[in-house]
């Protein structure tokens, strides 16, 4: 999920979902654990339930593991921003000691190259298929609009999805929708796979 912005009102009405490295419908083998690694002040209370919807929506176990401050070589200070693909190789330096899947959650703006911008923010990340994915609550209105706990969840089974092999879907019912701007795009407590990405999962 992406958005670009110069500032976060900008950033909401651009585009959210990402992950444009998703061209292929290569197939990765279904991961039967995922680490969450969250950073600095994310918000510990919400991950009790996002494990819990991670199980249910992709039967995958989850641990979960405090890290410290974002790397600083990760950081893009003319923007304020944390580059996202370099998060993600910094995730996989994770990956590679506990061979499960790494989701990075944090609160800073994070953003990438994509959409022919050099530093284009995004709500999240991942490629497809990989080994990690992140996701920062930065655009999501934690505090200023009802449905904090579905936005984050939905950009989360998004950003997983990419990290399972799925690409962005035509369907706009569909969670790996690219929303394209559309906060209402990743809103909804019941957002779900259609069939075709359903089946794709399913090895269908
Ligand atoms: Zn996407
Ligand atoms: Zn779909």
């Amino acid at each position: 999920m992406t958005s670009i912005c110069k500032s976060i009102a900008i950033g909401f009405v651009l585009l959210l979902f990402a992950s444009n490295s998703c061209t292929n419908k290569t197939k990765t083998s279904q991961a039967s654990n995922l680490d969450i690694v969250y950073f600095e002040e994310f918000d510990t209370s919400i991950l009790k339930s996002l494990k819990l919807d991670i199980k249910k929506f992709y039967g995958i176990n989850t641990n979960s593991v405090k890290y410290d401050k974002l790397p600083i070589s990760t950081y893009y200070s003319p923007r304020n921003r944390y580059r996202a693909d370099s998060l993600i190789k910094y995730l996989n330096l994770h990956k590679k000691q506990s061979n499960n899947l790494v989701l990075g959650l944090c609160t800073k703006d994070i953003s990438v190259s994509i959409h022919k911008a050099k530093d284009w923010g995004v709500f999240g990340f991942g490629y497809c298929p990989g080994n990690s994915c992140i996701v920062s609550s930065f655009r999501l209105k934690k505090d200023s609009k009802p449905g904090y706990y579905s936005r984050i969840k939905n950009v989360v089974l998004h950003e997983l999805g990419h990290n399972l092999g799925l690409t962005h879907c035509q369907d706009t019912t569909c969670l790996m929708v690219d929303a394209k701007g559309k906060m209402s795009s990743i809103e909804g407590e019941n957002r779900k796979l259609c069939l075709n990405c359903q089946q794709y999962l399913n090895g269908n």
